[in-house]
């Protein structure tokens, strides 16, 4: 079985390292990755290759013009050509980015069987490109992959019949369960840090609204009064941050690897963020969640209390961390499988391939 999959962005190279290390187990199976470079800077990028023990990619599409690395028509063409040459038996695509969409339709213009990770999330919120992301992904995918009971029933709902959508439980799941071990295990900086808040945010609706960021940046400062924040900052938010003029009195930090981060969430009181990932790498590592969002595509973690949905307003921020703060949860819940999701992916795509 001649696998490729196709990676871009930080969150995809954690749910490849899952997969990856599945296939590896498998006889006859050759699995080769493509790196569209969305992520190119090394702390996002290169870090996670390292740490995570995935390949060096087979191919690293050379977007020479850096403002359009992210550009999907641009990506596509470049993974077209290579998906041409290759034609691998499957391609695998993961989550919602600019890469995901890219590489899905580049092998649907090839008719090359296609397999979404993470298939089946919706947000509802058709202003954030992951969205419309995951949307269009899903329309042309052979193999639907669904973390979580509630992304199922949303594809069926669609119209989408089990032929496709199957049940696999969340990678991240699987990759948080053999890196915890190791971050814990392993000394590195912010296995010093204590008592602290972990706070991100990333994502381009939040990131593109000098509003939000000004009201969030003022919720943290006046959080960071009483609990220190820790904030390992996304290129793009720093820019962003700087151009609101707002005075940070929080810790902005580098973007640190996925050890370093399963470390801080380990040693964390709770976790205020916009990240999909970060929301359910809370709940595994019991923390309390504030989402910066007005929604969010995890809707079982909100029905568990164990997530509090705050938007961007600095008062409403506020008060969810007050909530959050005094909130005993329970968070024996398995929402995401077992720990076994790559296996259960692995298993469905060779079924698909022998007929
Ligand atoms: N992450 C990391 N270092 C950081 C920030 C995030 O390793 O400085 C990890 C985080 O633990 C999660 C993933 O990156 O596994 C989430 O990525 P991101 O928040 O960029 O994207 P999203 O999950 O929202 O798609």
């Amino acid at each position: 079985m001649n696998v490729i999959s196709i990676v871009g962005a930080r969150p995809q190279f954690i749910k490849l390292a899952a997969l990856h290390r599945a296939l590896t187990k498998r006889a006859g199976v050759k699995h080769r990755v493509i790196h569209t470079h969305q992520h190119y800077d090394p702390n996002m990028s290169a870090i996670f290759f390292k740490q995570l023990e995935i390949p060096e990619p087979a191919y690293l599409l050379d977007l020479t013009d850096r403002t359009l690395a992210a550009n999907i028509s641009r990506m596509q063409e470049g993974i077209t050509k290579i998906l041409a040459e290759e034609i691998p038996d499957m391609v695998i695509v993961y989550g919602d980015t600019n890469s995901t969409l890219a590489a899905a339709q580049a092998a649907k213009k090839l008719s090359l069987p296609i397999s979404h990770i993470e298939a089946g999330l919706r947000s509802y919120d058709n202003s954030m490109p992951e969205e419309i992301n995951r949307i269009e992904t899903d329309k042309i995918s052979n193999l639907l992959f669904c973390p979580s009971k509630i992304a199922m029933e949303n594809l069926v709902a669609e119209g989408y019949g089990f032929d496709k959508v199957i049940f696999s439980g969340d990678v991240m799941f699987d990759a948080i369960q053999y890196y915890l071990p190791k971050a814990i295990g392993s000394p590195n900086l912010t296995n010093t840090f204590e008592n602290f808040v972990l706070a991100t945010i990333h994502r381009e609706s939040t990131v593109q609204s000098p509003k939000a960021l000004t009201q969030i940046v003022r919720a943290l400062n006046d959080i960071n009064k009483k609990t220190r924040v820790i904030f390992p900052v996304h290129p793009r938010t720093r820019n962003a941050i700087t151009y609101t003029g707002e005075k940070i009195d929080f810790d902005l930090v580098e973007p640190v690897g996925y050890l370093e981060m399963l470390s801080l969430l380990d040693r964390c009181t709770l976790v205020l963020t916009d990240s999909g990932g970060l929301q359910k790498e809370a709940f595994f590592c019991k923390k309390m969640c504030v989402t910066l969002r007005d929604m969010t595509e995890w809707k079982e973690l909100v029905h568990a209390g164990v997530n509090i949905i705050a938007g961007t307003e600095y008062q409403n921020i506020l008060d969810a961390f007050e909530l959050a703060s005094t909130s005993h949860p329970s968070f024996e819940h398995n929402f995401y499988g077992t720990g076994n999701s790559a296996e259960i992916i692995i298993d469905a795509i060779g079924r698909l391939l022998a007929t």
